[in-house]
């Protein structure tokens, strides 16, 4: 028997019509470098359908491709639907690859038209003839950059302008397993890989995100995404405030902690997301500060140390909520919910499950895999295997790409390549990503737990260890280590303070002080520059 309920296509044009129709005057907010700009949800619904019209002006094909290389912005959320709900493929260049990787995924999406920041301009403009089916560039002036002097038989369209000549499009999407996005990993090896959205995706990943257990997003949030809008739809917020009606605070392109702890203070901003190197550095900013409105900190993109969270609790009374994903799992996939029955648990022992990341989301299932024997491992907290996950929302395949068979199982779940563990309640703890894993004599040594534990000490700024080769161990754990300013320790203090926090034999091989932990283009740290840094280095042999 068939259930005998109505169906209807989950496209991204109902979070459209719905912020336009019952939300037409709250405001998303753009810190610019001139100042800040707001406009209303009314406004903005106008002007996104104004700019699909901006796109058969342009000629743009039914499913072309539309990239973006900007920050985050109402310009950015215009064409967040603009290309999706006029049947368009949105994809989100990230601004900090490589040259070479911006030329390869612009090239391998076949990208249309590039809508770019001006201030960003000059990052992209050595790169035009290297694309070979982009046919428009255009500029969103924020206030800041040059237009080429010569423009090399480029027309470099004004977005303002497009706009003003345009008309409106009526919406009218309704296969909601459409592409509605796409969106390339990062890329720490090998080329980038392409991942699809559609729009039931998109649907189905924002109601769940904004679902009590995960974000809690509601239409009285002021939300700030400093996770950019490039990097895996920032965490799903660009839409969820659409969804929900949400005041959007979009910090442009000033990701300094002083601008950031400004906007949360004069914006009285609710739910702020960001990288852990992000709030690293806000949490030195905060003194002083009226940050009564905060009501959550998500965190994820790598692994927040329990000294991060506690470090918030403890300034300003709010812990960070940890969550995981990747770009393949839209992103978000888990998240550190306290179960009720946390409830009688001490503040340290719930801190310490604010260090996982915590139960698998609603829509998601996920599955720790021992790699040599193919069976779930125990749920003991301590069998460690690699994470793997499936879901409406996760990747299935690469766009065009023959790697694709080696990420994904025979049943079809994504091969996360993170190592986990999964203990009794559920809760799952990142041990490592398989690549960046210490393996010393056999075993392994988690350098996520090696660097929680390092940069807990309180004069260190950052750590990250990475493995060198070893005669007898084959890999050892060495650390790199950056100072706060002002102060001092050396390698054996820092090693007695790891004594006894970690077991003896994980201590590193070798300490040394570097000025900066070189991050990647979405503001982790990059222990890959960082192994090619030391590739040659020969660790002292006791
Ligand atoms: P890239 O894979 O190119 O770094 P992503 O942003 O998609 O780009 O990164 C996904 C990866 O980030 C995950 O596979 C995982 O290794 C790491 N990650 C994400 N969230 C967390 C977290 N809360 N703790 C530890 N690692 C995380």
């Amino acid at each position: 028997m068939k259930g005998l309920m109505q169906d209807g296509p989950l496209v991204l044009t109902h979070f459209l019509d719905r912020a336009e129709k019952l939300f037409p005057q709250k405001t998303i907010v753009t810190a610019t470098a001139t100042g800040i700009e707001t406009e209303t949800y009314g406004e903005w619904a106008e002007r996104t359908r104004r700019l699909a019209g901006v796109l058969d002006d342009l000629g743009i094909s039914a499913d072309g491709r539309v990239a973006t290389f900007a920050w985050n912005s109402a310009r950015h959320l215009e064409l967040y639907f603009a290309a999706p709900c006029s049947g368009r493929v949105l994809h989100t260049l990230n601004i900090r690859l490589f040259p070479e990787q911006i030329t390869y995924i612009v090239n391998h999406a076949e990208d249309e038209v590039i809508f770019v920041d001006k201030s960003l301009l000059g990052l992209l403009w050595p790169l035009v003839d290297t694309f070979t089916t982009v046919r428009h560039i255009v500029v969103m002036d924020d206030g800041r950059g040059e237009l080429p002097a010569d423009s090399g038989g480029w027309l470099l369209h004004d977005y303002e302008d497009l706009l003003a000549a345009a008309s409106p499009v009526e919406f009218n999407v309704t296969d909601e397993n459409q592409a509605a996005a796409m969106c390339y990993t990062s890329g720490t090896t090998g080329n980038p890989k392409g991942v699809v959205y559609s729009h039931r995706s998109t649907w189905l990943h924002t109601l769940a995100a904004m679902s009590a257990d995960s974000l809690g997003a509601c239409e009285r949030d002021i939300i700030m995404p400093v996770v950019p809008m490039f990097h895996a739809n920032a965490w799903g917020l660009a839409h969820i405030g659409v969804a929900t009606g949400a005041t959007l605070v979009m910090p442009g392109p000033d990701l300094s902690p002083k601008a950031l702890a400004n906007l949360i203070e004069t914006q009285r901003v609710t739910v702020a997301a960001g990288v852990p190197t992000i709030w690293m550095g806000v949490l030195g900013e905060l003194d002083g500060r009226d940050t009564s409105s905060l009501r959550a900190i998500p965190c994820g993109g790598s692994a927040v140390p329990k000294h991060l969270s506690e470090g918030y609790r403890m300034k300003i009374g709010l812990p960070i909520q940890q969550a995981w994903g990747m770009t393949e799992t839209s992103p978000l996939a888990s998240g550190g919910q306290m179960k009720s029955a946390f409830d009688s648990l001490t503040e340290d022992e719930r801190a310490d499950y604010r260090a996982t990341i915590g139960l698998p989301s609603i829509g998601v299932d996920c599955r720790i895999v021992d790699q040599v024997t193919g069976e779930q491992v125990p749920w003991d907290g301590e069998t460690r295997g690699e994470l793997q996950t499936a879901g409406p929302w996760i990747a299935r395949e690469y766009y065009n790409d023959d790697r694709s068979p080696e990420s994904f199982t025979a049943d079809g779940w994504l091969k996360t390549g993170d190592v986990a563990t999964v203990d009794a309640e559920g809760y799952m703890r990142i041990v490592d990503r398989t690549k960046d894993v210490v393996k010393s004599g056999g075993e392994w040594i988690s350098s996520v737990e090696l660097e929680n534990e390092i940069m807990a000490h309180p004069a260190v700024a950052e750590a990250a260890v990475i493995g060198l080769k070893h005669p007898k161990w084959g890999e050892r754990p060495m650390a790199c280590v950056v100072l706060r300013p002002g102060e001092s320790l050396t390698s054996a203090e820092l090693l007695e303070w790891l004594d006894g926090r970690v077991a003896k034999w994980w201590l590193p091989d070798e300490v040394v002080f570097i000025d900066e932990v070189p991050k990647t283009s979405v503001g982790k740290f990059s222990k890959r520059e960082l192994r090619e840094r030391f590739a040659d280095h020969v660790l002292p042999t006791a």
